[in-house]
């Protein structure tokens, strides 16, 4: 996977993209991770990326033209590098590129978008090609919402002062998922959210610490009951910190003795 992320701040993304695991994947060639500064796009004498809104008001909108350039320098040399050709396929406007097979998704950065989940990142790990979009200041020109992006994602309803945070939040959070990245390949699969539940509890040496033991089954020896175990704990867990994800889970009869369990154990 290629992931390019225009920013105006690229350092930001120096250390997060060369430590740990996706330094790791990046060494494994299982991903690579650009950081573009915008402003090599402004195209101005001044390197001016940045204006006052019509209208009046405070505050300073990113310009349309300095994003769709290094947009469309981005798509060139996707162009060159590889037979595919690029599209865009903008949810409310008309595009700025021919629409082909293999779309990059061209993800905006911002508060307003859709709330980012484990299903997106599911989604966005079965791309070839991503591009993010870190904004700052106000805003962003409309026109590059409108005409330029597929996607409008939010990490939460909270502001930030730019959008590489939420950038990084999502890159790391989609190359974990790439075949290879994680040493274990089970362990994304069981993770919270992945499963529609929040994980089950872990433990591990010494049996006891400080007088606290770890549940005998764990140490049973006995995959069918720990696996067993290990669904009853997500789900408790699930029913008792975010009941509302059990709303769209598919519960199996198992799962609903077990629910009845925790609600008389509570009502006792
Ligand atoms: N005036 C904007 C509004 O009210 O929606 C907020 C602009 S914010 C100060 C500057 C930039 O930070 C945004 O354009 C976006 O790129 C990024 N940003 C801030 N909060 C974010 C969030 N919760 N999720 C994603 N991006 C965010």
């Amino acid at each position: 996977m290629r992931v390019d992320v225009l920013t105006l701040f690229p350092e930001m993304f120096d250390g997060v993209f060369h430590s740990s695991i996706l330094g790791k994947a990046q060494e494994k060639g299982i991903v690579s991770l650009n950081a573009v500064n915008f402003r090599d796009y402004a195209g101005n004498k001044h390197s001016t990326v940045d204006d006052t809104p019509y209208g009046g008001g405070g505050g300073m909108v990113l310009k349309a033209e300095p994003i769709f350039r290094a947009v469309e320098d981005l798509l060139g040399k996707t162009e060159e590098s590889s037979e595919e050709l690029p599209t865009v396929s903008s949810g409310s406007g008309e595009s700025v590129i021919e629409p082909t097979q293999r779309a990059p998704r061209i993800i905006l950065m911002c508060p307003q978008g859709e709330p980012f989940s484990q299903r997106k990142a599911e989604e966005l790990a079965g791309e070839e090609h991503l591009i993010f979009i870190c904004g700052h200041y106000e805003g962003y020109d409309e026109r590059i919402r409108e005409h330029l992006v597929t996607d409008e994602l939010s990490i939460g309803d909270y502001v930030l002062t730019g959008g590489e945070l939420p950038a990084m939040v999502m890159i790391d959070s989609v190359t974990r998922l790439l075949p290879g990245v994680l040493g274990n390949e089970m362990s994304a699969v069981t993770d919270s959210f992945s499963t529609g539940l929040l994980e089950y509890p872990h433990y591990t040496r010494p049996v006891e610490f400080r007088g606290w033991k770890v549940p005998d089954i764990l140490l049973s020896g006995h995959h069918a009951n720990v696996a067993d175990w290990r669904r009853k704990e997500a789900l408790r867990r699930t029913w008792l910190r975010r009941p509302d994800l059990l709303n769209s889970l598919e519960l199996t009869s198992q799962d609903a003795k077990w629910l009845k369990e925790f609600e008389t154990e509570r009502n006792n």
